[in-house]
């Protein structure tokens, strides 16, 4: 691709085709500024990967041209990559003070603080990196101090809404800046780069007040202890949580590392309010008038070592579950947490806890209603769905028509699309290299498919070792087979099976001998095919089958 260019490039790097890990490249001239650097949780045949990240080798190769990154809000699937990006480019990140607070802590954790430089902005800054002008503006979302960009180009103006919501009544008293998106439609917008996350949700997504009154609610009539537990970046529910037990003379106890430190980080940024009184230490939980207290927790997701769900399991050092309580699950499952959060729910009824885990929740993103207005606020000549699996973005797509967008004007990219701007117009301009990158502890990349390929056929018919020792001169076994099992069959009841495997071990290998095969690759291949074919008439498992032949 060409160096120097007078034309604008916008490059999903992730967070298209799929939720999470989200990054957007643009690129004008010999500058790039990059827009959130998130994660991703593994899909479940990625066993024993930790965290997904964004493939970032375009970025690497173009270090020297990378100018900033800048952060919508603190959200893992928009923060969560960045210290991984960060060791490979260290690049000025500039986002809100909340967010920057909770990276700060993340960057601390990967001995990254010292080397990153953190810039603050707010609603009104406006930042001047080569030939782009970039300047936030808030919206509503699930955490505080969420904000979009507008990202003036030579080629014109591009829209990036971040994950959002119209909130009328937010619990932080901060509408969205819609006076300012309408003033950058009725001045004319190049593009629009929308979060697609709700777009298959007809309506409005309902006010986070609406969860406000609900929670008043169940603690105004909670016999006892009231336990609540929701997402520990959600700082306004964790904000009216903490309202409603003041309103009913309640102190509260925060429980759970992440929940704890969110809170932390908000009461000493001022986006959090409670009374000197109201907090009280975990420890005192057991001293306190059952009718007096509300729990805050984590574990709405019922992860299994989380605070709420070794609670229920009687494993938590300082509170269990017992009857009497109210247990409030202030959340919806993400998508393929369903079965935890359903045995979390088992487990605290089964412990006596009245639960209620239905209706106390807000989605953090618009539905179609509220695209539609982002859309209308904005006007944009073309448009780019993004953050959401690629259904999610082409129905989006089918919203922008219905309001008037050109067809040919809609790009629903997949990750590492150039999409080309120039001259006022738009193309796909080809490819540059992206996808995934998983992290399985410290390992950065090193695991890939091979890799998890073994680790499924281990998962599924466990491994079979078969050790023998030849004779260097003669060919003839020395001592072996032995045949070492893990997780395929249990052992003392299976030594007949066990036994006849030796044999054919045995009398394979001598009759490569006699046939005069020597080579090790062919003795193992043939030992691995023998017994593979035997084991699986047996008892139709294949376990992973691994010969080590030596030589004496
Ligand atoms: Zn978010
Ligand atoms: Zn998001």
């Amino acid at each position: 691709m060409a160096k120097n260019r007078s034309r604008l490039s916008i490059i999903p790097l992730g967070g298209v085709g799929e939720i999470g890990k989200n990054m957007t490249l643009y690129w004008y001239g010999n500058d790039m500024i990059i827009v959130d650097a998130g994660l991703k949780f593994p899909d479940e045949d990625m066993l024993g990967i930790d965290i997904v990240i964004p493939d970032i080798t375009f970025l690497v190769e173009n270090r020297d041209k990378i100018r900033g990154i800048f952060l919508t809000h603190g959200h893992e699937d928009h923060i969560g990559g960045l210290p991984y990006v960060l060791r490979e480019i260290n690049v000025p990140v500039y986002s809100t003070r909340l967010t920057l607070g909770l990276v700060e802590h993340k960057l601390r954790e990967h001995g990254l603080n010292d080397s990153a430089k953190l810039v603050a902005i707010d609603g009104n800054s406006n930042i001047q990196i080569g030939d782009f002008t970039i300047s936030a503006f808030y919206v509503n979302h699930s955490i505080p101090d969420t904000v979009g960009f507008a990202i003036e180009t030579p080629e014109g103006v591009v829209i990036h809404t971040g994950d959002f919501k119209f909130d009328q009544t937010p619990v932080d008293g901060r509408q969205a800046d819609v006076h300012k998106l309408a003033a950058w439609g009725a001045k004319g917008v190049l593009a629009l780069v929308g979060d697609s996350t709700n777009a298959e949700r007809p309506g409005y997504t309902p006010s986070e007040l609406s969860v406000g009154a609900k929670i008043d609610e169940i603690i105004a009539q909670a016999p006892g202890r009231v336990i609540m537990s929701t997402f520990a970046s959600n700082i306004h529910r964790l904000q009216l949580m903490i309202r409603a037990a003041e309103k009913y003379g309640r102190r509260v106890a925060v429980v759970g590392r992440s929940m704890v430190n969110n809170i932390q980080t908000s009461l000493q940024l001022g986006y959090l309010e409670a009374m000197p009184e109201t907090l009280i230490d975990a420890d005192d939980v057991n001293k306190m008038d059952p009718s007096k207290l509300v729990i805050l927790s984590t574990g709405s997701q019922g992860e299994p070592m989380s605070a709420l769900t070794r609670m229920a399991r009687a494993a938590h050092r300082k509170i269990e579950i017992v009857p009497g309580d109210t247990v409030v699950l202030a959340s919806s499952p993400i998508p393929g947490n369903e079965k935890y959060v359903a045995r979390t729910i088992d487990q605290l009824f089964r412990a006596g806890a009245n639960v209620i885990y239905r209706g106390v929740h807000a989605s953090g993103h618009g539905s179609q209603e509220e695209l539609k207005w982002m859309l209308q606020l904005v006007r944009p000549k073309y448009f780019l769905p993004v953050h959401g699996e690629f259904r999610m973005q082409r129905t989006h797509a089918d919203l922008a028509i219905q309001l008037g967008v050109d067809p040919d004007h809609i790009f629903i990219t997949e990750l590492g699309d150039v999409v080309e701007f120039e001259d006022g117009r738009a193309r796909l301009g080809g490819k540059v290299p992206a996808g995934t990158v998983m992290i399985d502890g410290l390992g950065v990349g090193d695991v890939g498919n091979i890799v998890l390929r073994d680790r499924k056929l281990l998962s599924q018919d466990g491994i079979l070792v078969v050790v023998v020792t030849l004779s260097k001169a003669t060919g003839h076994i020395l001592s072996g087979p032995d045949i070492i099992s893990r997780g395929f069959v249990y052992v003392r009841e299976s030594e007949a099976l066990l036994d006849e495997a030796n044999k054919l071990v045995e009398t394979t290998l001598a009759k490569l001998v006699s046939d005069n095969v020597s080579e090790w690759s062919s003795l193992k291949t043939a030992v691995r095919d023998a017994l593979g074919r035997y084991l699986f008439e047996q008892t139709r498992r294949r376990p992973m089958i691994l010969p080590i032949i030596m030589e004496a």
